[in-house]
């Protein structure tokens, strides 16, 4: 029984990869330095899985920026602004296009999937020349192979990588990019015959686009791609990979009749009905790819469970043609619980980082060989036991609460339009009032107060002086720049979930558990492993000091429920939507606690709410409905005459507009300033509603200052769709990665233009 790793993290245990970029970015090092520390961690990986015994361990999954990027390299599809004029692809190029440089912006980046990764996006059009122009996947094979270890490079497969790419700037949207087929395939070529010259046995394909709601026509480029692939693939085993989620059947069926393929794996542990397809015909002779090990938390595996369930695809496929792999990349979980040295050790032992996994795969491999490891399973079984069993897990009030909400509706009694009348008669609020979306500018002097308390250095009375003096110079300006609705500054927040983890029961941190964003930018998401509850209130204290200090309404500032969720490791022992719950139950006890408190104005803020859309239609209404479901239920407790505002803090929802009316919120305030024209219908949609709406009228991702024609501009365009008297002026979303020097001026400007605009109406 073979074992395979279908992908491995590259930033390393302690995110090397990331400081020795930085480094290089800023000057510090040089390149030698960067590519040293890459090779080193290349190699380390690649024998930390001979060590443990796999047999198909992966190359060219390592990546100085991204995976998709470095396919762009490959086939020599530089955008023509960034002057590459032929021959191998340098640092120089392949960073400008990842970073920009100082005379070309970057190419833009995309979600994976539904990952928290984010590529780079091919641009592409009838003009691209592609050329095979980076040696890196044939290099790495050799790298590892003069290290004693055969590997199975990984390509992202070409139609993949067309489905995924844009059509390049001019491009005529009618331009069908998978025309573009017949170009890139003979550079493929190229690679293929210099792995196989290499002595690759194996290549690996990764067609994840095969997961999503394909046409027939989109579906009948990979037989035309691996069909004309064929001939150049005798010789080698090629073994195609798909993941995140169940594949489709008709997928299914295309898949595995592809010609000059030998192998096909499948994400097992988000793709439950994978399984009957295979039950119910899977191609005889070819190799099955079996992701039972999770690639993307970070919960050892039930190797028990995982065990039947090879057992029976066994039964299928036939012993020699079944491997044990991961669902996916490990690129998504933590990279080794090794160096948590501060978890509590009941907790830890329920887990498995990417290395604790290779050990999984291994472990299940030989299980099924015959060779089971005894100790390994019986600890193994005693972790999930344990886990299962844990008071540390179970509470069972919460349990009790979570499932009394089940099937019954939570919805404000009053309509929203009712609701703002009675809101205005407390708030007195002028037409297009202003406000922010909570942070303020996190500088230098307050990181090194929050750290400082954390590592106990300073005292608590230190810390509730240092912060209180933030939040009253916050205020101060502004009341001074005359905003109407105010916010605190959240400079008690270092980030706006794990800040309301460490208060909840049920969440756990990690010092290392990193997972790469972005280039170098890596995510430490908290983890939920038990039953949520909020033993004391949050952010009252800080709330209600903020509200003392201003005769103005002061906003309370929360994380929703769904954002919450989405942007942590969540617990497998139950699903996802009944951990939601159990976080809106611990929400709605913070709403109607600021509310006594005083506090009329509260903002909930679902950034992540779009983020965590299943992949495929069939499974987006479910989704979509248990999470507009449970920030609901945060707030249906509240008095009408308390306004509940949501932040959201991405543009593309045309599609699920009516999930966010549906949250019911008096007031949405939404990231825009970079797609005014997306938002328009959704605009309209808002205004037969009658919610207050306030798209954000300038860019807070940019340092750059608006003028005050700017933004009036802005807001007039806007008032041609909406009504005067639900439009809000506010930016795109917090200020926190901005400086005072540009958050005075731009404000300045934007409560300007406010009033310019008031006294025309
Ligand atoms: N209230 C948060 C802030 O202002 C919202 C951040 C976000 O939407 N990502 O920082
Ligand atoms: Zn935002």
């Amino acid at each position: 029984m073979a074992s395979h790793i279908v992908g491995y993290p590259r930033m390393g245990p302690k995110r090397e990869l990331k400081f020795a970029l930085e480094s290089f970015w800023d000057g510090k090092s040089s390149a030698a330095d960067l590519e040293k520390v890459s090779a080193d961690l290349r190699s380390s990986i690649w024998k930390q899985m001979a060590d443990a015994g796999i047999k198909y361990i992966p190359s060219n999954t390592f990546s100085y920026y991204d995976q998709v990027l470095d396919t762009t390299a490959l086939l020599g599809a530089v955008p023509s602004r960034y002057n590459w004029t032929g021959g191998e692809i340098g640092f120089d190029t392949y960073f400008s296009m990842a970073r920009g440089n100082s005379s070309v912006p970057a190419m833009e980046m995309t979600k994976w999937f539904d990952t928290n990764y984010h590529f780079i996006v091919p641009e592409l059009g009838p003009d691209t020349k592609f050329s095979y122009a980076s040696h890196k996947a044939v290099n790495e094979y050799k790298e590892a192979k003069a290290l004693g270890i055969d590997t199975v490079p990984v390509l992202v497969g070409p139609v993949s990588y067309l489905l995924l790419s844009k059509h390049a700037k001019g491009v005529d949207k009618s331009f069908s990019l998978l025309s573009l087929l017949g170009s890139v395939l003979p550079v493929y070529k190229q690679v293929i015959a210099e792995l196989k010259a290499a002595g690759a046995s194996w290549i690996q394909f990764d067609e994840p686009t095969l997961v999503l709601d394909l046409d027939s026509h989109q579906l009948q480029a990979f037989t035309a791609a691996y069909s004309e692939l064929e001939s150049t693939l005798s010789g080698v085993n090629a073994v195609i990979e798909t993941y995140f989620a169940d594949i489709p059947a008709e997928a299914f069926k295309t898949l595995t009749a592809l010609k000059g393929v030998t192998g096909f794996g499948f994400d097992l542990v988000r793709g439950a009905k994978t399984i009957d397809l295979i039950k119910s015909g899977f191609p005889s002779g070819k190799y099955l790819f079996a992701g039972v090990v999770d690639g993307r938390n970070i919960w050892a595996n039930d190797l028990s469970a995982s065990v039947s369930t090879l057992g029976a695809l066994e039964g299928i496929v036939g012993k020699d043609k079944l491997v044990v792999s991961t669902s996916c990349s490990l690129l998504h979980t933590a990279v080794d619980l090794i160096n948590e040295t501060k978890l509590d050790s009941e907790i830890k032992s329920w887990l498995a980082f990417a290395a604790q996994k290779v050990v999984e795969v291994n472990a299940l491999a030989k299980a099924l060989a015959g060779q089971k490891d005894e100790e390994f399973f019986s600890a193994n079984a005693a972790a999930q036991a344990s886990r299962k069993s844990s008071p540390r897990v179970t509470n069972a009030a919460v349990q009790k609460a979570a499932s009394a909400l089940k099937g019954s509706d939570h919805r404000r009694a009053t309509n929203v339009s009712a609701r703002l009348d009675a809101q205005q008669k407390k708030l007195n609020l002028p037409i297009l009032p202003t406000t922010t979306i909570g942070s303020f500018p996190q500088t230098i002097e307050l990181r090194r107060v929050r750290r400082e308390y954390k590592a106990k250095k300073i005292s608590e009375d230190e810390y509730v002086k240092a912060i209180k003096e933030e939040i009253s110079k916050v205020v101060k300006i502004q009341e001074e720049l005359d905003i109407d609705v105010l916010v605190h500054g959240e400079p008690e927040r270092n980030d706006m979930v794990e800040y309301f983890g460490e208060q909840l029961s049920g969440f756990a941190f990690t010092v290392n558990g990193w997972v790469q964003s972005y280039g170098s930018r890596c995510v430490k998401p908290p983890i939920i492993y038990g039953d949520v509850s909020r033993p004391v209130a949050m952010t009252v204290f800080w709330s209600s000091f903020a509200q003392s200090l201003t005769a103005r309404p002061m906003k309370g500032m929360l994380t929703g429920p769904v954002t919450i969720l989405n942007w942590s490791f969540v617990r497998n022992d139950q699903p996802r939507h009944e951990t939601c719950y159990q976080i809106a139950l611990a929400i709605k006890d913070e709403v109607e606690d600021l509310e006594k408190a005083g506090i009329n104005v509260i903002q909930i803020d679902e950034a992540a709410l779009r983020e965590g859309l299943p992949l495929r239609k069939s499974d987006q209404a479910f989704y979509l409905d248990w999470a507009v479901h449970s920030f609901r239920i945060t707030n249906v407790g509240v008095k009408d005459t308390t306004q509940i505002h949501t932040h959201m803090c991405y543009s593309n929802f045309n599609d699920i507009i009516h999930s966010i009316i549906d949250m019911d919120a008096d007031v949405i305030t939404i990231e825009n300033s970079r797609s005014d024209e997306k938002l328009l219908s959704v605009f309209r949609e808002g205004v037969k509603y009658g919610a207050g709406i306030g798209p954000g009228v300038y860019d807070i991702h940019s340092p750059r200052i608006p003028s005050t024609e700017e933004i009036a501009d802005r807001i007039n365009k806007m008032l041609a769709v909406l009504e005067t008297n639900i439009l809000w002026v506010n930016p795109d979303c917090g200020l926190k990665t901005r400086k005072y020097t540009e958050v005075k001026p731009a404000l300045t400007n934007m409560v300007a233009a406010a009033k310019l605009l008031r006294t025309e109406l």
